[in-house]
C-alpha cells in the first residue's frame, strides 16, 4: 500500500491532489518554490485596502456542477458576471467579446437585431473555407476591420507573434456575438468569486492533519527518496534538464499603480487596442469583496507581456503556434515521462497546456481518483 505522497506545486493541481489523497488516508507533503500557497491564483490585500490577484485577474467560471460543489466545500462563493471593455483609439469603451453594440460603435451603424449584424459581417467576411491560422479564422468570420482593431495589435503584444503565426484555438476561445450580451464568459457557465479570496480558499484546502506544506522549497530529485509516489506540477522540460530543448512560455510583468478615488463603473478589465506595451488593465475594487477597506484610493494593474526568459522564468501561457511545434516537443517529453513509474506530471506546466482553474480542478479530481482506484 502506497502511503507517502510528495506533491510539487501548491496551485490548484497540487492542492486538489493533496486534499483528495489526504482524505483517503495518505500522508501528503506539498512543496512550492514560491513563498506562498495558491499558485497563480494567489491574492493579497495591498496598502490601499484592495484585494489584488498577484498573477493577473482570476475569474472563476465553470460548466461543471461537480467542480463547483468540490470548491464550495472550502469557502463561500459570490456570483459575479465578468465584463470586459475595449478602449478604442477615439477614447470610447466598447463591449468585448465583440457584440451588436461593438459593431455599431466601430462602423457607426444603428443595428438593432442579430440578423442585421450577421448580414453586415457576412459582407465583410473573406471566403476562406478551412482557416489554417488565427488570422484566417477571424477574416473568415468578421473580416479585416474588426480583426485589425481588436485582435491584431493585442495578439502581437500578447504573444510577440503575428496572427498568421498563431493557432486558430487561441482566438476561438473568445466568442463572437451578434446580440447585446456583454458578459465575458458564455451564458451557460457558472461565474463566481471566492468571497474571502483564493489564498483563504487554499488555506482551507490544505487544512487537513495528513497534509504538510513547505514553501520556498524548490524540487530536487533526492526528495523522491522515501516517497511512494509524486504528483509533480513543475515544468516537465525543467524536470528532464531541458534534454530535448525548452518549452517556451509567454509571461507578464504587472505594473501596479495607486489611484486616488473609487470610481464606480460597470466593468473591471479594460483591453487596450493600441500598439503600446500594455494589453489590459484591471481595476480591482470593481470586483465583489475586493474593496476590503475604504482608504479613498484604489489600485489598478496593467499587464505588459514578455518572453518568460525576460521575467525571471515566470511561466504563464504555453505558446501555441499554428504549426504546433511546441505541442510536438511536449509529446516527446511526455514519452520520456511515461518511463517514470513513481511520478505523474500534473497541471499547467506539467502538461504544457493553458487550462482554466475549473479544468485543472476537474482533471485533478479525476487523476487523484484514478490513482486511488489503481493503488487503493
Ligand atoms: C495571467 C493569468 C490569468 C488567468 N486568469 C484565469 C481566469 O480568469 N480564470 C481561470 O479559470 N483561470 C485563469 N488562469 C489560469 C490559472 O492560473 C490556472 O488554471 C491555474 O493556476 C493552474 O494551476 P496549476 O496548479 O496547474 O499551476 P500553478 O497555479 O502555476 O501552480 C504551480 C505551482 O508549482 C510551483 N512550482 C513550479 N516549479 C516548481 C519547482 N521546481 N519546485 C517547487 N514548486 C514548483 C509554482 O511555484 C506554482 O506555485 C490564469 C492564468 C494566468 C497566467
Amino acid at each position: 500500500m502506497t502511503d507517502k505522497i510528495l506533491i510539487v506545486g501548491a496551485g490548484f493541481a497540487g492542492a486538489v491532489h493533496a486534499r483528495v489523497l489526504a482524505e483517503a488516508g495518505y500522508d501528503v507533503q506539498v512543496i512550492d518554490k514560491r513563498p506562498h500557497i495558491a499558485g497563480n491564483a494567489y491574492d493579497y490585500t495591498d496598502a490601499n485596502g484592495i484585494r489584488v490577484h498577484a498573477y493577473g485577474p482570476h475569474l472563476f467560471h465553470s460548466k461543471s456542477r461537480n467542480v463547483i460543489d468540490w470548491v464550495s466545500r472550502f469557502g463561500v462563493f459570490t456570483p459575479y458576471a465578468h465584463k470586459v471593455r475595449a478602449l478604442l483609439p477615439g477614447g470610447a469603451h466598447v463591449p468585448l467579446p465583440v457584440n451588436l453594440d461593438t459593431v455599431n460603435a466601430v462602423f457607426g451603424t444603428g443595428f438593432e437585431t442579430e440578423a442585421q449584424v450577421q448580414a453586415h459581417l457576412a459582407t465583410l467576411a473573406l471566403p476562406i473555407a478551412a482557416p489554417a491560422n488565427a488570422a484566417e479564422y477571424l477574416h473568415a468570420n468578421i473580416g479585416t476591420v474588426l480583426t485589425d482593431l481588436f485582435f491584431r495589435p493585442y495578439t502581437q503584444k500578447m504573444w510577440g507573434l503575428a496572427l498568421e503565426e498563431m493557432a486558430v484555438a487561441v482566438v476561438k476561445r473568445i466568442p463572437l456575438r451578434f446580440d447585446r450580451r456583454d458578459t465575458y464568459f458564455a451564458d451557460d457557465e457558472i461565474q463566481l468569486l471566492p468571497r474571502d479570496g483564493y489564498t483563504a480558499l487554499f488555506e482551507r484546502i490544505f487544512d487537513h492533519p495528513n497534509i504538510s506544506v513547505s514553501l520556498s522549497t524548490g524540487f530536487e530529485k533526492p526528495m523522491l527518496e522515501g516517497q511512494d509516489f509524486c504528483f509533480n506540477a513543475m515544468p516537465i522540460d525543467e524536470y528532464f534538464g531541458f534534454a530535448l530543448g525548452e518549452l517556451p512560455y509567454r509571461s507578464l510583468r504587472f505594473h501596479h499603480e495607486t489611484v486616488i478615488g473609487l470610481p464606480t463603473r460597470g466593468w473591471s478589465v479594460t483591453n487596450f487596442t493600441d500598439k503600446g506595451r500594455f494589453t489590459r488593465e484591471t481595476c480591482w475594487h470593481v470586483l465583489p469583496h475586493h474593496l476590503e477597506q475604504n482608504t479613498g484610493r484604489h489600485t489598478r494593474t496593467r499587464e505588459e507581456p514578455c518572453d518568460y526568459r525576460d521575467n525571471d522564468m515566470e511561466r504563464y501561457y504555453p505558446v501555441k503556434t499554428a504549426d504546433d511545434r511546441y505541442a510536438a516537443l511536449y509529446e516527446r517529453y511526455k514519452a520520456l515521462a511515461g518511463a517514470e513509474t513513481k511520478i505523474q506530471f500534473i497541471g499547467r506546466c506539467g502538461t504544457y497546456q493553458y487550462l482554466d482553474m475549473d479544468q485543472i480542478i476537474n482533471q485533478s479530481l479525476l487523476s487523484a481518483q484514478r490513482f486511488l482506484a489503481r493503488v487503493g
